[in-house]
């Protein structure tokens, strides 16, 4: 029997698949829309009885009657959200642009109800004296102050224009998303056997297999995914061809015609202040540090600030090392951006006799994932079972249940490798559903997708290896969560914070413990050799000088950008230029994120004056990790109850109280100048 979508739609029933996952195989891109208007409806009534309802204004019957509403529509979005960003085609992407301003205008419905927002406020005014645990407590305050940063505070007409603002931001959003795809998904190098000079065999074998997926047969591609594109710039000693690379890469959004990101971003820097204003800041960047533990952008710039002379510097030497490299190969011109990997491998081999392509053979994906299982077991008590009875989306999609200690159910984890048309790039950590107990135990359903390309056996990169670890541990975030209420599950804490349990994950990903159980050679099963691991640990802070300059520069760019760009009429090409020319960033070096594809900033507003915060939660990250080096022990008990304490937090507590709580005191910045290899001159 064929199921008719109109009179059938899963997001109508009760999911009866294993632990109550979407029924992927079941689910048609027709099925959203009904779902999406249907939830909208259902919520709009659920907050319709919360305003009506003749008693007094309670916790229960405003605040948890809140937590209760729009469950329908959560569902849906969670699914939808996900496939669109890991597995989309033109139905979803179609459907995204129609429903993001719809969606955006109804979140603001809510937000912007005044009779909601007097009760939230009636309660907020008497919450001390409510009889309320600490966690209520604070599920209050942030209620009141999400309420207040939407504009419930504003008169009428402000309340409309900040409604009409989202729902356009919200459109603009989607429309730079989709650019950024697809000139990544249109463009792509053939190459003949000719072509592949340098290139180890590995990245040979996965431009091999990104030509076969593309229907070229016996012929090589290499695509705008990071990882086909790193490898191709670090090892291909063919400088036109790491040039047309080089060039596709970082013109992402800026090609000229109805994909050209320029005008988008002129648009939402604009919207975004007028935005910011309304609720009386001066700049944008000034209304989204004002929630953050950061604060202040003075702080923020302070710290970015403290990083980027020193880093200038050791990017200095690192180009004096590397001209000298390129001179004595015969290259008689200033290295360029496409020069810089090949000439750092270069470097690499000669200084540290340490060659990416002798590394990486010792990085088998699947043994990385079962390190980072296994870590998560030694550090947390958690352990994990591939199922093979889950529904998924592709049959790339890998799940795994995990357990706790005690062998009770505490989630599911589903992993999406690998890198393929119709998935964005990059590597991110999402959940199809939050972990609460407010009515009843909800268990999560998390997912991490990367875009590794795939071998066989697929090998990763020492960086890869280490974003593996990253989103693994926004995975364990929300896995590991043990809240009462939803929106304080795992990763919903302050922005600022959320990369803290993910970035001091990656130290047990690079950690010599780790490699000498589990980095073992693809074909011989040998361990890594004790030598070539303490020439791995002897490079831990080469390059850094790049890296930390690429990284510093995108974000300072976004912070000025959010604090000082005039509100009409940017010219986000002008503006990025004055910026490179005036901060002297270095030309062979560059933004990690050029403006026109800087998706942190405008596929959504998650980021935006935000892109600080991985070297914000690299203070508390290293100054974090340091405690388990003190104890000189990475796995050390007590150190890793009281961080599992942070996982399981979410945000019913303070970030820097949390942090403290962890380390017995605030951190300093010592530790990240030090991995960083920023600290002590002459240090390497
Ligand atoms: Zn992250």
């Amino acid at each position: 029997m064929t199921q008719n979508p109109f009179f059938e739609n899963p997001f109508f029933e009760n999911w009866s698949t294993p632990f109550g996952v979407p029924p992927f195989d079941r689910i048609r891109p027709e099925h959203f829309p009904p779902a999406f208007e249907r939830g909208m409806e259902d919520q709009i009534a659920e907050i319709t009885a919360i305003t009506r309802s003749s008693g007094a204004p309670s916790f229960a019957n405003t605040i948890e009657a809140l937590e209760r509403s729009g469950r329908l529509l959560d569902r849906v979005s969670r699914v939808f959200f996900n496939l669109d960003s890991s597995n989309t085609n033109d139905a979803l992407e179609a459907i995204a642009r129609d429903y993001a301003p719809v969606l955006a205008q109804h979140r603001m419905r809510i937000a912007l109800d005044p009779d909601l927002f007097a009760r939230i406020a009636e309660l907020h005014a008497s919450r001390e004296s409510l009889g309320l645990a600490p966690d209520q407590r604070r599920l209050i305050e942030r209620y009141h102050l999400r309420f207040v940063r939407s504009g419930a505070l504003l008169t009428p007409d402000q309340k409309a224009r900040m409604a009409a603002i989202s729902e356009r931001l919200a459109s603009l959003h989607t429309q730079f998303g989709q650019n950024v795809l697809h000139d990544e998904r249109d463009w792509r190098l053939i190459l003949d056997e000719a072509d592949l000079d340098g290139l180890p065999q590995f990245a040979r074998a996965a431009a091999a297999e990104a030509a076969t997926e593309r229907g070229l047969e016996r012929k090589y591609a290499v695509t705008l995914s990071r990882s086909a594109v790193e490898p191709f710039l670090t090892f291909s000693s063919r400088r036109d061809l790491r040039r047309a690379v080089w060039e596709a890469w970082t013109a992402r959004g800026t090609h000229a015609g109805p994909r050209d990101n320029a005008p988008l971003i002129g648009e939402i820097v604009a919207l975004r202040t007028e935005q910011a204003r309304l609720l009386g800041y001066d700049n944008f960047a000034d209304y989204r540090l004002d929630d953050s533990m950061a604060k202040t952008a003075t702080a923020v710039e302070r710290l970015l600030r403290e990083v980027w002379q020193p880093a200038k510097a050791k990017a200095r030497d690192e180009t004096a090392a590397l001209e000298a490299t390129a001179r004595a190969e015969g290259l008689n011109e200033p290295i360029e951006a496409w020069d810089w990997r090949y000439y750092a491998e270069k470097v690499r081999q000669t200084k540290y006799n340490l060659d990416e392509a002798e590394v990486k053979p010792y990085f088998v994906l699947d043994n990385m994932v079962a390190t980072a299982f296994d870590t998560a077991t030694r550090l947390f008590g958690i352990t994990f079972t591939e199922r093979d009875d889950v529904p998924v989306y592709h049959p790339d999609v890998r799940v795994w249940e995990v357990r706790d200690r005690a062998g009770g159910h505490l989630g599911l984890f589903l992993h999406d490798n690998f890198a393929r048309p119709g998935k964005q790039s990059g590597a991110w950590s999402s959940r199809y559903r939050d972990q609460e107990m407010m009515d009843e135990p909800v268990t999560p359903i998390v997912v991490n997708n990367n875009n590794f390309a795939k071998g066989t056996p697929t090998l990763l990169s020492f960086d890869d290896a280490r974003t593996l670890f990253h989103e693994f541990g926004h995975g364990l975030h929300a896995l590991l969560s043990r809240v009462r209420y939803r929106s304080q599950s795992g990763t919903s804490v302050l922005r600022d914070f959320v990369e803290f349990p993910s970035q001091i994950f990656e130290h047990w990903a690079t950690a010599p413990e780790t490699l000498r159980t589990y980095a073992r050679h693809y074909r011989t099963g040998e361990p890594m050799p004790e030598e070539l691991l303490q020439r791995l640990n002897a490079a831990r802070t080469f390059n850094q000088g790049f890296a930390t300059v690429e990284y510093t520069a995108s974000a300072l760019i976004d912070l000025e950008l959010h604090r000082t760009a005039p509100p009409t009429n940017l010219d986000a090409t002008r503006f990025e230029r004055e910026f490179l020319d005036r901060m002297e960033v270095p030309r062979q070096i560059g933004l990690r994120h050029r403006l026109a594809h800087f998706q942190h900033l405008f596929s959504g507003g998650g980021y935006a004056a935000g892109y600080y915060a991985y070297l914000w939660a690299e203070v508390l990250e290293a100054d974090g990790f340091a405690a388990f080096a003190e104890a000189g022990d990475i796995f050390d008990p007590g150190l890793a109850a009281r961080l599992k304490d942070v996982y399981c937090a979410g945000d019913t507590r303070d970030p820097m109280e949390l942090y403290r709580a962890f380390r017995g005191r605030e951190p300093t910045i010592a530790a990240l100048l030090e991995q960083r290899g920023l600290g002590a001159v002459g240090d390497d």
